[in-house]
């Protein structure tokens, strides 16, 4: 499988929108931030504008390009449901997401309030796509567990949180319509330690509700040292969806001819 990435849960990221501002504690060590503005101001890098929300149209129809089949985390450098991005730009995503429909995307946002209006709304006609999975961060009691609730007001039909960098006890949990959750501890310089019996209790309550567990890390200072073995094992489990059938490229060229006139129309 192809991979451009580090992130354990994901083959491919995808960036259309770069850039973002921190909104709760999770954010304090944002890698996003730290990475984007060790380059501002290098002229001709995609982060010269260091970690300045901006639209990257010609990212947009990045997936068509790809050769094979990927799971893709839509915007690891951003986020895409902040208030500086367009609801129009959001849309646009979504269209190529459900054109592109032989890639799974997961999305994932601190912004739930915005994504549950949206999906309840202008992105209704994604919302039911099994290949596109949408996501709220959980890091604390207070910030992440309303995020739960705004997530299953949705009609989504895939439902994720990832639970990280996990910062307290979150006590107890309602996984219900929840299809998958991914904890990890929070890593790199001042990292925040995550203990045991936190992760021990999502664990907990995932096997109460039947839901796929992913253990991506404990994180730390010294990441790989730390590892991702939680009581002797790893924990990789995923939502069992189907994947839709990669067309072949002459298709795949068409369908993106068709949407960049409609994109380009639309800007
Ligand atoms: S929402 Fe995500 S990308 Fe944005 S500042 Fe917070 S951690 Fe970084």
């Amino acid at each position: 499988m192809a991979t451009n990435t580090k992130i354990e849960w994901t083959d491919t990221t995808w960036n259309p929108v770069r850039g973002c501002t921190k909104i709760s504690p999770g954010c304090k060590h944002c890698y996003a931030e730290a990475f984007a503005e060790r380059f501002r101001g290098v002229k001709g890098h995609p982060y010269e504008r260091g970690f300045d929300i901006r639209l990257v149209w010609d990212k947009v129809l990045e997936p068509f390009s790809w050769t094979s089949s990927r799971m893709v985390f839509v915007n690891s450098m951003s986020d895409l449901f902040h208030p500086e991005v367009p609801d129009a730009f959001i849309i646009q995503i979504a269209k190529v997401m459900m054109e592109a429909n032989w890639h799974t995307y997961q999305l994932l946002t601190k912004r739930s309030d915005r994504l549950k209006k949206l999906l309840n709304g202008a992105l209704r006609f994604a919302a039911g796509a099994p290949h596109i999975w949408w996501g709220v961060s959980v890091e604390n009691i207070k910030h992440g567990k309303p995020r739960i609730e705004h997530l299953r007001q949705t009609p989504a039909a895939v439902k994720f949180l990832s639970v990280e960098p996990l910062l307290e006890d979150l006590g107890t949990l309602d996984f219900s319509h929840i299809n998958w959750v991914i904890v990890g501890g929070e890593s790199g310089p001042g990292a925040r330690p995550m203990q045991e019996s936190w992760a021990l209790n999502v664990l907990h309550y995932c096997r109460m509700y039947e839901v796929p567990f992913f253990f991506k890390q404990w994180g730390g200072v010294r990441k790989h040292k730390a590892g991702r073995h939680l009581q002797d094992r790893t924990f990789d489990e995923f939502p069992i969806t189907s994947r839709n059938t990669m067309p072949p490229p002459s298709k795949r060229k068409a369908i993106a001819a068709l949407l960049g006139v409609q994109l380009a129309d639309a800007r």
